[in-house]
């Protein structure tokens, strides 16, 4: 392997994993799920997250998350593969066979797509909570209406995701929670919501489910 400040180290990892556990036992209010988010990571740092006592994998490209799933899954090992990036409609196909949660779905017409590929798939709901434009997800007014139309679809709906306001966490926090206060009206369980930067913030407001790789991994490589 190339720059050693990108290998993973499988002992480092267990290391941030239970660094992880212990701020999540610190900070959560509710029963929480780690997604460890290998993005631009090669398969060892899929296995060391699995040795290390995770379940669930991300991923935010369609064809890295295909390509590495099949060569995680030609050892032998299987993880819970969450697609966590923007989806576009082309892709379902493809992941269909391998992904068990999307967190990120922002439309009807997408969602249609996923109940006709992947029937009775899990799926979240991603909300822009910040209002930055560049930003996928649904406006909070819309939320609510994509939910009650999805849950017509064969789809198990199981929550909301959003991504933090980059830098200001008092900002985050008012958004966090205002989707927890969401989630919570629609009847919802899960709320995907911090990333290694936001991450006890996301906690304290009422986050299921936490999207983490720098903190677990160290940072990405570039290419
Ligand atoms: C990359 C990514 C993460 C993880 O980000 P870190 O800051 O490395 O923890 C979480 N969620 C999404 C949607 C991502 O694309």
């Amino acid at each position: 392997m190339a720059g050693s400040g990108m290998s993973i180290d499988p002992a480092r990892v267990a290391e941030n994993v239970a660094a992880l556990r212990e701020l999540i036992a610190n900070h959560a209010t509710r029963p929480v799920e780690i997604v460890a988010v290998t993005k631009r990571f090669g398969p060892e740092a899929v296995h060391a997250a699995l040795d290390a006592g995770i379940v669930a994998v991300g991923e935010n490209y369609a064809q890295e998350l295909v390509a590495k799933a099949e060569a995680v899954a030609a050892t032998g090992a299987e993880p819970e593969w969450h697609f966590v990036g923007h989806v576009q409609r082309n892709k379902v196909r493809q992941l269909a066979p391998w992904v068990r949660l999307w967190h990120s779905v922002d439309s009807l017409r997408l969602a249609t797509e996923i109940a006709k590929r992947a029937p009775g798939a899990a799926v979240l709901v991603q909300a822009n909570m910040t209002g930055v434009e560049t930003q996928s997800g649904l406006p909070p007014s819309e939320v609510a209406a994509t939910v009650h139309a999805m849950r017509g679809l064969d789809l198990d709906v199981r929550g909301l995701m959003m991504i933090g306001a980059e830098g200001d966490l008092d900002e985050s926090r008012r958004q966090f929670a205002a989707l927890r206060a969401m989630a919570d009206d629609l009847g919802l369980v899960e709320c995907s919501m911090g990333m290694s930067g936001d991450l006890e913030v996301a906690l304290e407001e009422g986050a299921t489910i936490v999207r983490v790789g720098t903190m677990l991994f160290g940072p990405r490589p570039t290419a």
